[in-house]
């Protein structure tokens, strides 16, 4: 599954690159698309070890008037290419936002935090910092209960800016989480330094575990960095009871996937959330 996976990647991938037309008409689509509301976000669940609801992760949709639903994994690399990233990752900050403080106004649901995904470009650009705190003081969200999920990609460049704009960002109560943890070239000594509060197995790793030995050695090894330096670890792309049984027996103790629940949309997230007394 793994090998037809990364075919089917790469078939996209040179199917873009080679019309240069297509990916310029999709970049002017997505320009139209924040203002033509064909985005939406969709809210994942994520567990602890008890099943206990810990909040969810916004991922963003876009629904093309023509072609369809569009995968984020082939549009925010568009977006980051072309600049839109800052006005895309704008509006995920401010729905997310106001999502997260609809939670809050409910007794039953105002433990729930928010983990939105930030690419690269984005926590680069000055613009961002400000971004976060408009989003948050606009929405009436609480920082505490804001995730902001950051990539072990965006660590091979100007680390200490990137340290600097975090660590301001945490002043206000921001968290952060390290996404697709193990898949990139992080520094382990970059990772100490950086104002964490949890880690992400990538689901690259989940998915092999059983099967694997070296995906299962270097999830053992996230886990065991993760209790070194303090970190929470949270597992991604669960989807089957082994694959969970896997990730506990090695102290991993937060879970996401379709083995708890898909990405719900905004009708499902309310039945979803029914079950909890909101
Ligand atoms: P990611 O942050 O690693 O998100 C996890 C992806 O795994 C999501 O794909 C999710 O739908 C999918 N997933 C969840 N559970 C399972 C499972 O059990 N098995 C499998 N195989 N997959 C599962 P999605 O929604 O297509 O998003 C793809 C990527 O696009 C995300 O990867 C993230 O990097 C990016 N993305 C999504 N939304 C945003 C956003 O608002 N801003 C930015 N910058 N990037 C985003
Ligand atoms: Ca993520
Ligand atoms: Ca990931
Ligand atoms: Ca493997």
């Amino acid at each position: 599954a793994k090998a037809s996976g990364r075919r089917q990647h790469r078939f996209f991938d040179t199917a873009l690159q080679a019309s240069i037309t297509e990916r310029a008409a999709l970049i002017g689509d997505l320009r139209m698309a924040v203002a033509q509301q064909q985005l939406a976000l969709h809210y994942q669940p994520q567990f602890d070890d008890s099943g206990r609801l810990l909040g969810f992760e916004a991922l963003l949709r876009w629904r093309h008037p023509e072609r369809g639903p569009i995968s984020p994994a082939l549009f925010i690399p568009l977006a980051e290419e072309s600049g839109l990233i800052l006005e895309l990752g704008q509006w995920v900050l401010q729905r997310g936002c106001q999502q997260l403080a609809a939670w809050h106004a409910q007794p039953a649901l105002a433990h729930l935090t928010l983990a939105v995904n930030v690419s690269a470009q984005q926590f680069r650009s000055p613009g961002f910092e400000q971004q976060v705190l408009d989003a948050l003081s606009w929405s009436g969200a609480d920082p505490g209960h804001l995730k902001l999920e950051l990539t072990e990609s965006m660590l091979v460049h100007d680390v200490e800016s990137l340290i600097d704009k975090m660590a301001r960002l945490k002043r206000h109560g921001v968290q952060f989480s390290l996404d697709d943890f193990g898949t990139g070239y992080s520094s382990l000594a970059y990772l100490k330094r950086l104002p964490l509060d949890q880690l992400k197995i990538d689901q690259g790793f989940v998915r092999d575990l059983l099967t694997d030995t070296n995906d299962a050695s270097i999830v053992t090894a996230i886990i065991t960095l993760g209790q070194s330096l303090g970190l929470p670890v949270i597992a991604e792309g669960v989807e089957t009871e082994a694959q969970r049984d896997a990730l506990r027996q090695r102290g991993c103790r937060a879970y996401q996937g379709y083995l708890f629940s898909p990405p719900l949309d905004a009708p499902q997230l309310v039945a979803f959330l029914q079950r909890y007394g909101g």
